[in-house]
């Protein structure tokens, strides 16, 4: 038999070698398809006596990243079909389609025959999961090569045997902590685990696996066998009992209980792990299909799997534009910012002509390039030919001249009209006249600035955020002029240096900022109510923040939040800013010198490593406080987290943000707002539009007008519309996922 995405090689001892290399992918990926082939391949050599046993490998440089797109959204979709038309079956049905990949993978395990699967690279979820469920596990020791069951991550968890066997294989403490944080394991750390046999240089990786085979590996499961145990004793062990009452505790610790995907890990392997193998799939099963039901699930799922990937492969990007590989670009100002943008592009492979008002400054500039390079070599992420050629990359100058043959130009000089004016007009004198013109500007309208530009279609935003180096998103901001070719050219640089791209129309602030100054205002309001500061940070964290607000501000930089709210008060006038808020700032800047961390010393205190940071004690003393009795937690986590998707659902309101996968994608990426709710949008569509206009109502009726519903919102709680279906981003066609 042929199959489209598998061969069979079997050799003169009958050992069949399966490899999997779809023909249209660059990654191997669970299809429907995929797995109908597996499972025929698996009945194929169960019933030709001449196989003696299968090594199961990848034909790509990738094992597998686990389950595909489509996939997953059929699910969905299938889930959303069913409760129409039957609700009553459509849980059953959607239990049956959650557990095939299980039943499948148990039914190589328990085919007959010995399966071996060689693990050449990354190796992720479903792709692991299967591996799990082969006889032996061989990786290869590249550097390449990383294991995870990552489910956690996208709201889901483990649901094809994996909770069952990575808690049968390793101990209970170290399997759920992989799980429940979705933790990246390299061959050696997976084998320390009990989760790989064997990991061998990677030539040697057929050879090993087909030798596991042939030195007689049996084809059952350690937990098939008579007299099996878990390690460590399973549940009713003293170990055990020191472990058991602590775990759902830590986990609230790390997750707040925003998480279900999470905590089915512990209660997966918990009851699991007291039942026969079978039954602990099923138990499996069943948490799968309730957690894939959770709005959770759905909304996270949707932002951070499907959209993200679809922003990554240039969603937005305009049709009809070539698409281009950019050899060298620009990057003026070789500041803080510039030159880590010259260490990700040039990480990319393209050359960068660094450049700053002298060589001195220009040279300062590559330094950091060089500090990181050296860094990665000694952790040994980098080899030291890599960091040379990367860095053979940059060339630090001051000119302007070697523009003359790129075809981007970054500008990251000082945040100042006249100082960007004149660069803008010294770059246009020497560059390419197809060449596209970026600004990083953070607060200046990319239209104002293309005013000075002699070609303002070639005129964007393309937006950083610090640090460079980690920060995934970019927002490319369209000014009223800019044209289709610099927007194409824009996200291809983006995706180039494989960041994700939020493509978001001109205003102050864009999108990020504005929401991030929401939630720090917030908590000015909240500050001055006299909350105290610990329940506010306590509070952002409990509602799924990462960093609290006034870390947040601290980390950005007190005066820096004074000289915009200065600087809006110039251009909007008075109104534009609460007078309390601006009196706060101007007390910790201007009379207490209290900037951030950047100076030591902001909302929190910075005290000599290795102590922490902790919350400034004179706060008390600015605003008479209210006592924790008199504060409504649950309160504080929903101001702070609608206030921001209000703002969101104003830029789309304004026309801003104009697709609700970039509000939702750029929302967490950018500020890491509540993972869980899938973003600011999902936010709101999660718990309904007429659901979140009645929060703000009520809200707003408390706390002030800035919690009132837009007419926009208002609208569509009228109309029972979501953010996905009004602003549908698949076209009207599609249903949206
Ligand atoms: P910075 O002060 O660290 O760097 C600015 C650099 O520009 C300096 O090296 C300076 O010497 C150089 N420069 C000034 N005038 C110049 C000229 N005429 N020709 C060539 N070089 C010149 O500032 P930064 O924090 O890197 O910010 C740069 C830009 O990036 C600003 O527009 C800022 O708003 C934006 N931005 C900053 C952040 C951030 O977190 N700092 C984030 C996003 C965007």
């Amino acid at each position: 038999m042929t199959y489209k995405n598998f061969t069979i090689e079997t050799d003169a001892d009958g050992i069949a070698l399966i490899t999997w290399d779809m023909p249209d992918k660059s990654m191997n990926v669970f299809t429907e398809e995929v797995m109908n082939e597996i499972d025929a391949i698996v009945d194929q050599v169960v019933a030709d006596a001449a196989v003696k046993g299968v090594v199961f490998t990848s034909g790509k440089s990738t094992f597998s990243g686990g389950a595909d797109l489509t996939m997953i959204r059929s699910m969905f979709s299938l889930l959303q079909e069913e409760q129409a038309k039957n609700p009553d079956t459509a849980m059953q049905k959607l239990f049956d389609v959650a557990g095939r990949m299980n039943w499948l993978w148990r039914k190589i395990e328990t085919c007959g025959k010995p399966w071996v699967s060689a693990i050449n690279g990354v190796c992720m979820g479903g792709a692991f999961e299967l591996s799990l469920a082969c006889h032996g596990r061989v990786a290869s020791n590249a550097k390449s090569v990383k294991l995870a069951l990552p489910e956690v991550k996208v709201g889901i968890f483990p649901g094809a045997g994996g909770t069952q066997r990575v808690a049968r294989l390793a101990n209970t403490q170290d399997a759920l902590q992989m799980m429940t944080t979705g933790q990246t394991l390299t061959p050696q750390r997976a084998k320390a685990m009990n989760l790989v046999h064997q990991v061998v240089e990677p030539d040697q990786l057929i050879p090993a696996a087909k030798q596991m085979i042939k030195d007689g590996l049996k084809p059952v499961a350690p937990w098939d066998e008579k007299g099996f145990k878990v390690p460590g004793g399973g549940i009713w062990t003293p170990a055990a009992a020191q472990l058991w009452p602590a775990a759902p505790a830590i986990l609230r610790r790390e997750t707040a209980g925003n998480y279900p995907g999470a905590l089915a890990i512990l209660k997966c392997v918990y009851e699991g792990l007291q039942v026969p193998f079978d039954t602990g799939l099923k138990i499996e099963q069943r948490y799968f299909t309730q957690v894939l039901r959770s709005t959770e699930a759905f909304s996270m799922i949707r932002s951070l799997f499907i959209s993200m990937q679809e922003l990554g492969k240039g969603a937005r990007r305009p049709a009809g534009v070539e698409k281009k590989k950019l050899e060298k670009i620009g990057v003026v100002g070789a500041g803080f910012m510039g030159a880590s943008i010259a260490y990700v592009s040039a990480a990319a492979g393209i050359a960068v002509s660094l450049i700053d008002r002298d060589d001195e400054a220009a040279a300062k500039g590559k330094a950091v390039s060089e500090k990181l390079v050296a860094d990665s070599v000694a952790k040994g992420r980098m080899s030291k030919e890599d960091g040379e050629k990367l860095l053979s990359l940059i060339t630090p100058t001051a000119d302007y001249s070697t523009l003359s043959d790129v075809s981007l130009v970054v500008e990251a000089v000082f945040e100042d009209r006249q100082v960007k004016k004149d660069v803008i007009e010294k770059v246009e004198a020497v560059l390419p006249e197809t060449a596209i013109f970026a600004s990083n500007t953070s607060t200046l309208p990319i239209t104002g600035l293309a005013k000075n530009s002699k070609r303002p279609k070639q005129f964007i935003g393309v937006h950083f955020f610090s640090p460079v180096e980690k920060m995934m998103l970019t927002e490319v901001i369209v000014g009223e002029e800019t044209g289709d070719e610099a927007l194409a050219v824009a996200l291809d640089y983006v995706s180039q240096i494989k960041k994700t791209p939020i493509v978001v129309n001109d205003t102050r602030g864009f999108y990020v900022n504005r929401c991030v100054f929401r939630y720090i205002n917030e908590a000015y309001d909240m500050l001055i109510e006299g909350v105290p500061a610990t329940m506010i940070e306590n509070a952002a964290k409990m509602a799924g923040m990462p960093v609290g607000p006034l870390s947040l501000n601290d980390e950005v930089a007190v005066d820096l939040s004074q000289k915009i709210m200065k600087a809006s008060i110039a251009d909007l006038g008075e109104a534009s800013v609460k007078p309390e808020h601006m009196a706060l700032v101007n007390k910790l800047v201007d009379d207490l010198d209290r900037r951030g961390r950047k100076n030591g010393k902001g909302f929190y205190e910075y005290p000599a490593k290795p102590a922490k940071k902790f919350l400034w004690p004179g706060l008390k003393d600015l605003y008479s406080q209210k006592h924790a009795s008199e504060v409504d937690v649950n309160v504080l986590k929903q101001r702070l987290l609608v206030t921001i998707a209000l703002e969101a659902a104003r830029t789309v309101e304004e026309g801003i943000v104009t697709d609700p996968r970039e509000a939702d994608v750029g929302s967490i990426l950018g500020f890491g707002f509540a993972p869980y709710t899938g973003g600011t949008l999902s936010y709101i569509d999660g718990m309904g539009v007429k659901t979140f206009v009645a929060l703000c109502e009520k809200l707003a009726a408390q706390y002030g007008d800035h919690f009132k519903p837009t007419p926009l919102l208002l609208d569509m709680a009228a109309k029972g519309e979501t953010f996905y279906t009004r602003f549908n981003p698949y076209g009207a066609e599609q249903k949206a996922a």
